[in-house]
């Protein structure tokens, strides 16, 4: 049975979205890219990252504007559910349903058809959107507003019933809650993770562990991948992680170090950053960059405390970290960041 494959915003290099938490609970919207096709099927999946990058780029640039990615989610040619915005946030992708339907873009476009791994992930992300309690209805963008969106093909497959069919809730399976959460899912590891293991195994020449998945990591991954004897695909999923975890256990026998109190410097804003964070700024600690931390956060870089952490907040903290001031919260962004929290010096 196939297994829902996730990447989530960090394997991008994105921060938090900057979009205001909301209840998205009445369905699924699916969506295409436009009249264009994209022509990812034939290509490797780092086609499809550098793409959804490509898409968060335009929205939030100066033809869009917007807070950040405007889609909940993208599904690709091979299969990957990509994290845009994540669950439960406010979209910009169809006008009278942004709060109330999760959208999905598969990431074709004009005539093109999703492949059956599109469809297959597109029915488990909708069972697992349901298992959260998101509502069965599946309306395309063109029934909200007049557009081609989302294309003859995917209107056919939800007419026909393929996309809208079952459904069914899972009572197991599933795990993980978007960012920073990998329980059961397939993107188990971060991208600068799987960089610095594909070095330490002897790699050459070594990977720049930069967090970014371009064609040069997914050839070390698959490299490595094919050392430890598990497909190699290029994508760390969780067999790659059992099969890491069994190939390290019998070659590298001796204990891990003590992890120590400072974090590491890897550019990944996960639980022990944020919680690192909340310390720094004297709140409760529960790992969670929820409101109240991106307020407190707001509060100490003196922006206003809307609880949004947009471009105007992220300037302020390149400000103070001392990093180029794009407005784009990226690894270069949270290496930052980890070395100030490391120093004591936020
Ligand atoms: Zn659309
Ligand atoms: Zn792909």
């Amino acid at each position: 049975m196939a297994t829902l494959k996730f990447n989530y915003r960090r394997d991008f290099g994105w921060g938090p979205s900057g979009a205001n938490s909301t209840r998205v609970r009445q369905g699924v919207a699916p969506h295409y890219s436009g009249a264009s096709r994209l022509n990812l099927a034939s290509k490797s999946h780092a086609a499809c990252v550098s793409t959804w990058k490509g898409f968060r780029t335009f929205h939030m640039g100066p033809s869009r504007g917007w807070a950040d990615i405007g889609y909940a989610w993208g599904i690709c040619q091979h299969g990957i559910v990509m994290e845009g915005r994540g669950f439960d946030r406010v979209q910009a992708a169809q006008p009278g349903g942004n709060a109330t339907f999760q959208s999905v873009q598969f990431m074709i476009g004009g005539s093109e058809e999703p492949t059956k791994e599109a469809i297959e992930a597109f029915k488990l992300l909708r069972a697992w959107l349901r298992n959260r309690g998101v509502g069965a209805t599946v309306r395309d963008h063109g029934t909200f507003i007049s557009t081609s969106c989302a294309g003859g093909p995917v209107r056919k497959l939800i007419r026909d019933g393929v996309l809208t069919g079952g459904a069914p809730v899972p009572s197991t399976g599933g795990g993980g809650t978007g960012s920073g959460s990998n329980g059961g899912m397939s993107s188990v590891r971060s991208i600068s993770s799987q960089q610095k293991i594909v070095n330490a195994a002897g790699y050459t020449p070594k990977l720049v562990v930069d967090g970014d998945f371009g064609p040069k990591t997914n050839s070390g991954v698959k490299w490595y991948q094919k050392k430890i004897g598990t497909t190699a695909d290029g994508l760390w999923g969780r067999a790659t992680e059992t099969a890491h975890e069994r190939f390290t256990g019998v070659v590298d026998a001796k204990p891990s170090p003590r992890p120590t109190e400072s974090l590491q410097v890897d550019g990944d804003f996960g639980p022990k950053t944020t919680a690192a964070l909340q310390r720094a700024l004297r709140i409760g600690v529960n790992s969670n960059f929820g409101s109240g931390t991106k307020k407190a956060l707001q509060k100490k870089l003196g922006v206003s405390q809307d609880g949004i952490v947009g471009p105007k907040t992220v300037k302020a903290l390149q400000k103070k970290l001392g990093v180029a001031q794009d407005g784009k919260w990226g690894p270069i962004t949270t290496r930052a960041l980890q070395r100030a929290l490391n120093a004591g010096t936020f």
